[in-house]
């Protein structure tokens, strides 16, 4: 289970995250729906510890992980997916995949590179070419593909949808959902596509400037039609 908060996230003297509690059971997937600026990318950076002050409690699988640095979170299992790729440019696909290797939990083994490539078929092509001759949709699936390279038992994805072609957006949808089907891997995402988002989490949080406004199962979400006019920008 990963818990948090509740929390508070501040960049210098803004207080971006506030009193936001979010808990995720092993295996469940979550979603956190926002409109841009609502602070989903700062919530990630908190929960990883990748950027802006935080004030109070998170722990994974009953581990308090507050104080530990990024790289420590990684190797408890948390894989984040961060929203700008961050991929290799000058690297091949095959070796962007196996940078993920830094993550490696003590006593666990990475996935083979084959092994990887079958979650993902399409790298399967691209396995030679370089971070930088791919597109931005190929680069979320690598960015994905190098994450789930180190096994972590929770995948946190930001904003994995965002500026990709639909026919990708499906892949990566039935990739996660067999992940999670096979493996028990636990999602959390944010998102402004609901449809993906719904096709590969089981219940949803909306984030509204810093703050959770709504929290509940798809079906409670969509029986409020008012909450995608409010919060999101559909
Ligand atoms: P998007 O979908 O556009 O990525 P988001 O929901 O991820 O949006 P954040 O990027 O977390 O939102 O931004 C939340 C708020 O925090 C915004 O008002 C933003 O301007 C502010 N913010 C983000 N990063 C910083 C930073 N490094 N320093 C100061 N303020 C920041």
């Amino acid at each position: 289970m990963l818990e948090v908060g509740p929390l508070n996230l501040f960049y210098g003297d803004s207080h971006i995250i506030q009193d936001v509690s979010i808990s995720v059971a092993d295996g469940e997937g979550v979603a956190i729906l926002g409109r841009n600026g609502a602070g989903k990318t700062t919530l990630f950076k908190g929960i990883m510890n990748g950027g802006p002050l935080a004030r109070g409690p998170i722990s994974h699988r009953g581990s308090d992980i507050v104080g530990l640095p990024a790289f420590a979170r990684a190797r408890l299992g948390l894989g984040l997916v961060p929203e700008d790729r961050r991929i290799y440019r000058h690297l091949t696909v095959s070796e962007n995949i196996q940078m993920g290797r830094h993550a490696v939990r003590p006593g666990t083994q990475p996935y083979a590179l084959e092994e990887v490539l079958e979650f993902f078929p399409m790298l399967r092509d691209l396995k030679d070419r370089q971070g930088f001759e791919l597109s931005g949709g190929q680069q979320q699936v690598l960015a994905i593909a190098r994450t789930i390279f180190s096994r972590p038992d929770c995948l946190l994805l930001d904003e994995p949808t965002e500026g990709v072609a639909p026919v990708i957006v499906q892949d990566i949808a039935r990739q996660l959902s067999l992940m999670r089907k096979n493996n028990g891997t636990t999602l959390l995402l944010t998102e402004q596509n609901v449809w993906f988002a719904r096709s590969c989490t089981d219940r949803v949080y909306l984030l509204d400037s810093g703050r959770i406004v709504f929290s509940g199962s798809w079906d409670e979400f969509d029986a409020d039609a008012g909450l995608k006019t409010r919060y999101l920008a559909v």
